[in-house]
């Protein structure tokens, strides 16, 4: 283990102390009534990288909001008996069922690993070689084929075309959302809305997708 992967282990662990004195020692009411029970309103679909943790992006509180962190924040299509989904889905459907989330959101980002991977296999690229992350983004394989056959038309920088499937496999993943009956339903009774988000680690602003358009936008 070198210095610097010392000092963040570390720098975690005095996070750890910090966290208790401010929020146990001092002022205790948040923590003291979460220990109850949690009632989060907002279920939050995220990427695993470091850079883009929700509860930082967005300001919020332990107890504000339910996360699921995976490659890409990726959600597999309902296959019954596919248990690659499980992973994502057992968590949202805890959040929508048990906890009763009104809000469902995909959040995406620039310059997202998960997804390039996904882009230069759909390139023709070998695969990355990893066990599990290699069929992981071939997920994402279908939001990036539609983005590489637009590209004739569109002629695109590459770091356009990254955005784009970024964003794309976002709205993908949303519509994976739908295949769930109990997800629908809850939608259609207007009993959960569902959200598609994509945050620009370059300029740190967030863009949304319109319900109808599904283009994405600046939040203003
Ligand atoms: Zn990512």
């Amino acid at each position: 283990m070198t210095n610097d992967h010392t000092d963040s282990y570390s720098a975690l662990l005095r996070g750890a102390h910090r966290f208790h004195e401010t929020e146990y020692e001092g002022d205790r009411t948040l923590m003291a009534r979460l220990s109850k029970g949690q009632e989060p309103d907002v279920l939050i679909i995220a990427c695993s990288d470091s850079r883009v943790d929700p509860a930082l992006i967005f300001g919020v509180r332990p107890g504000d909001i339910f996360v699921v962190r995976v490659v890409a924040n990726l959600v597999p299509p309902r296959r019954p008996g596919d248990a690659t989904a499980y992973a994502v889905m057992a968590a949202v459907e805890y959040g929508v069922k048990a906890l009763g989330v009104s809000h469902l959101v995909v959040c995406g980002h620039s310059h997202c690993g998960g997804i390039k991977a996904a882009m230069d296999t759909a390139r023709g690229q070998e695969p990355p070689p990893f066990e599990c992350l290699g069929p992981w983004v071939t997920l994402a394989g279908g939001a990036c084929r539609e983005v590489l056959a637009e590209d004739s038309e569109t002629k695109r920088t590459d770091a356009e075309m990254a955005t784009a499937a970024e964003q794309r496999s976002v709205l993908k993943s949303v519509a994976n959302l739908r295949s769930y009956a109990w997800i629908q339903e809850r939608v259609e009774r207007g009993d959960l809305t569902l959200h598609g988000w994509w945050f620009d680690i370059d300029t740190g602003e967030l863009w949304t997708a319109g319900a109808e358009t599904g283009s994405f936008s600046i939040v203003a």
